[in-house]
């Protein structure tokens, strides 16, 4: 997308412009109205370190969020993370030694074979492919020490038909819009997040990715965010939401969600840099040494407590996870994952 001062000017995007990656400046957007987070390079040197413009009044809070967004990508170039590539190769099981052993997996969920959704509705093949295709996944969890299971019969969800949930996420004030392209994957009513939700900014950490999820993952979202801001989180640095592959991920069914950091007021936790490994502790045992440790794992467990998500994997669960917080959402299956 070609942004040019004047252009931003003209327009109803609320822009600041950063130095970062590679040390150019880029305009950093909350598009208008839609306002998915963009990144383009900017084709003049902005005046100071950081210039704001095309405000308006209205615009304070959606301003508010670039100015967090924008101080959460300084703090990543400052750590020596810049556009990090989503995970190209399967999941590794931990190489590393722990003295706790496995804790035993619950039984597998029945698998459906009746499906509520009408045949003709959008979701219909894509709810009826994953049951096929998860069916025949291997238990990974199973296999990492210092796991930690419990059953929630409450956190037991079926896919529903596109209209259902689109009406859910209008209810709750998710702003979404359809994914327009073709998937090659099966993705249960895909829909790109359009901006802050529950006053959280998921923002993809990808210059040319928006945050794209099923619309049952957009439905969790609000209530994410409410836990995420009473930790004090305005900005969620997402590094991986839908993917191609591998085939074995739930992010292939547009229903998992990668972190890689979080932006506090005047503070941002950044996952790989501030999360502190605990192999010889069960996660939600363990005590950090640092504030930022401490802060990092206190969102983890507020997540893992919520129910709200079939997964929640820290950099704890194996090497493949050392710079993000993982969760995923698994239809039909009571059964939640906490390492
Ligand atoms: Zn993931």
């Amino acid at each position: 997308m070609a942004v040019t001062r004047s252009s931003v000017k003209q327009s109803s995007q609320r822009c600041v412009a950063v130095q970062m990656f590679t040390r150019k400046w880029f305009w950093l957007c909350l598009c208008s109205g839609a306002s998915a987070l963009a990144l383009a390079e900017a084709p003049a040197e902005p005046v100071g370190a950081l210039t704001e413009i095309g405000l308006t009044a209205s615009a304070a809070s959606e301003a508010d969020d670039a100015q967090e967004a924008a101080a959460l990508f300084r703090s990543l170039e400052q750590s020596g993370i810049t556009d990090p590539a989503p995970p190209a190769t399967p999941e590794r099981i931990a190489p590393r030694a722990s003295v706790l052993g496995l804790a035993p997996a619950p039984r597998e969920p029945e698998r459906r074979s009746q499906f509520d959704i009408p045949a003709r509705d959008p979701a219909a093949e894509p709810a009826r492919t994953i049951a096929r295709r998860v069916a025949n996944f291997q238990n990974l969890r199973a296999r990492v020490p210092g796991a930690v299971w419990h059953e929630d019969p409450q956190a037991r969800f079926a896919i529903r038909s596109q209209a259902s949930c689109l009406a859910e996420l209008a209810a709750l004030g998710v702003r979404a819009h359809l994914l327009e392209r073709p998937l090659t994957t099966p993705v249960p009513a895909p829909v790109v997040l359009d901006g802050p939700i529950e006053g959280v900014l998921f923002a993809s950490l990808h210059l040319d990715r928006d945050v794209e999820v099923s619309c049952e993952l957009a439905a969790r979202l609000p209530a994410l965010a409410r836990i995420l801001h009473a930790q004090g989180v305005r900005v969620v640095g997402v590094n991986s939401s839908y993917r191609e592959a591998p085939k074995v991920s739930f992010h292939t069914f547009g229903l998992a969600l990668d972190m890689a950091a979080f932006r506090k007021r005047g503070q941002t936790l950044i996952v790989a840099q501030h999360f502190e490994v605990t192999p010889d502790d069960r996660t939600c045992q363990a005590r950090p040494a640092t504030p930022e440790g401490k802060a990092l794992l206190e969102i983890a467990c507020a997540l893992a407590e919520s129910h709200l998500f079939s997964s929640v994997l820290t950099p704890n669960y194996n090497e493949g996870h050392r710079d993000h917080f993982h969760v995923d959402l698994r239809p039909d299956d009571p059964r939640l994952f906490v390492r």
